[in-house]
């Protein structure tokens, strides 16, 4: 027996944490779509990574349904200390110079993702699919489909690619891209310490790579009550001599060794995981009914703490833009709109791709002359009043003017 096809608005591939939330802002549109995940939603979701999430981005999630259910355990970061390795603070951000708003939020990925899928359970109009598997993807002048490999057939008007770094949608629609490996490794966990954070995140240059701390709720999800933080070390060199081969005890000295002395003595909650670090970026967003978000189009080094705010600012583009075209009964995957929504998104894509690459190269260097001009860069910056309200506000992820 022959299947039938089932007819969406929109399909997006992948339900990460970007596709899961365009999936919530179409939603609030009642655009009748489906997200397709290969991954099963019901095994315990292993990323033990933190976000910080800019102010820019606590608007989008707004808008998505979901901020403030993530607002009850998100810890806001009040004070961003910046220090070069031995060297005294460098640079220091106080919310008291941003009319007392935080720099943003720190959450749990593993929480965001589960309050994501409760919402997109309530919604209407959405299909959420997973696990399954796609086996290829067709597109013709006024529809482009998906193939599953059980033979089902669903087609759409647009299909989103929110499938991540390794995207087979990109992959599929033959679109180069422009990547390197940074020969780095994030090393991240979970740590419980004596005293408060009081809310403070702290990137520290050392020469084996940056050491960041970023502040967690104290509210855990199973009850408990610590004092957390959560902690990216960046790594180099050979695998082989990488902290995930330390053992606890070992880890937990290297741990207290970085830790400035206020927070008392450090412990690990839980596991540790390690990221290879790399950037990839997609040489164009769109193809006939098709189209790239967030780590399908771009992905960039966490040194700033971008790379998601970037994934969002692309799915709540595209979002307003299916948005526009619902009330106007217009084609979703119009070429006129892909061009719209790869246009607004290039420029701020492509600058923070620069600037993070800029930022691992400047500070990934150890030789005495890049030493000395990152640190003449950092006082000049925590001098001149302009300079530093301008990276805070990129800190905080404000686009445009009304936001500020
Ligand atoms: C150590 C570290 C720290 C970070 N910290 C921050 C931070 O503080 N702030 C910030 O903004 N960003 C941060 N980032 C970046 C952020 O984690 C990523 O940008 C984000 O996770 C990307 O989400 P995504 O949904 O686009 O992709 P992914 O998380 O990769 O999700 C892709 C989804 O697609 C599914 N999928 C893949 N292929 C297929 C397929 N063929 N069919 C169906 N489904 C498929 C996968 O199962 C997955 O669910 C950090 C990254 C790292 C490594």
């Amino acid at each position: 027996m022959k299947n039938e096809t089932k007819n969406y608005d929109v399909i997006i591939v992948g339900g990460g944490l970007s596709g899961l939330t365009l999936a919530c802002l179409l939603g609030q549109n009642n655009i009748n779509a489906i997200c397709i995940d290969h991954a099963d939603p019901k095994i315990q979701n292993t990323d033990l990574r933190t976000t910080a999430i800019s102010y820019g981005s606590s608007k989008i999630l707004t808008r998505a349904g979901i901020w403030d259910e993530m607002l009850k355990t998100a810890s806001p970061i009040e004070d961003i200390q910046i220090l070069d390795g031995d060297s005294p603070l460098l640079l220091q951000f106080l919310s008291s110079e941003v009319k007392d708003r935080a720099f943003g939020w720190i959450v749990e990925n593993a929480h965001l993702r589960n309050v994501l899928l409760k919402q997109v359970k309530s919604l209407k109009s959405f299909t959420h699919l997973a696990p399954a598997k796609i086996s290829d993807f067709s597109v013709s002048d006024n529809q482009a489909s998906v193939t599953l490999d059980t033979g089902e057939t669903l087609s759409a008007k647009l299909i989103i690619g929110a499938d991540g770094r390794g995207s087979t949608l990109r992959q599929w629609m033959d679109i180069p891209t422009r990547q390197w490996s940074y020969n780095q490794r994030a090393v991240i966990c979970c740590v419980a310490h004596e005293n408060p954070h009081n809310q403070m995140a702290i990137e520290h240059f050392w020469p084996e790579g940056p050491f960041a701390v970023l502040p967690m709720s104290n509210a855990m999800h199973d009850g408990q009550n610590q004092h957390r933080s959560s902690v990216v070390f960046t790594e180099h060199g050979p695998e082989k001599h990488s902290l995930m081969h330390f053992t606890n005890e070992e880890f937990e000295i290297a741990l207290n060794a970085r830790f400035p002395e206020s927070y008392g003595k450090v412990s690990m909650i839980g596991k540790r995981a390690a990221y290879p670090l790399n950037l990839i970026h997609a040489t164009r967003y769109i193809g006939p009914r098709m189209a790239l978000v967030a780590d399908a189009a771009h992905g960039i080094h966490p040194i700033a703490g971008q790379g998601l705010n970037l994934g969002f600012r692309d799915v709540d583009k595209i979002a307003a833009l299916l948005g526009e075209a619902h009330n106007h009964d217009q084609d979703y995957g119009s070429d006129q709109l892909l061009s719209t929504y790869q246009s607004a998104r290039r420029f701020d894509n492509i600058s923070m791709v620069a600037v993070t690459d800029g930022l691992v190269r400047l500070f990934s260097n150890n030789l005495p002359p890049i030493r000395l001009l990152r640190r003449t860069g950092l006082k000049l910056v925590s001098r001149l009043r302009p300079a530093k309200q301008f990276f805070m506000k990129q800190a905080m992820g404000y686009h445009n003017k009304k936001e500020q």
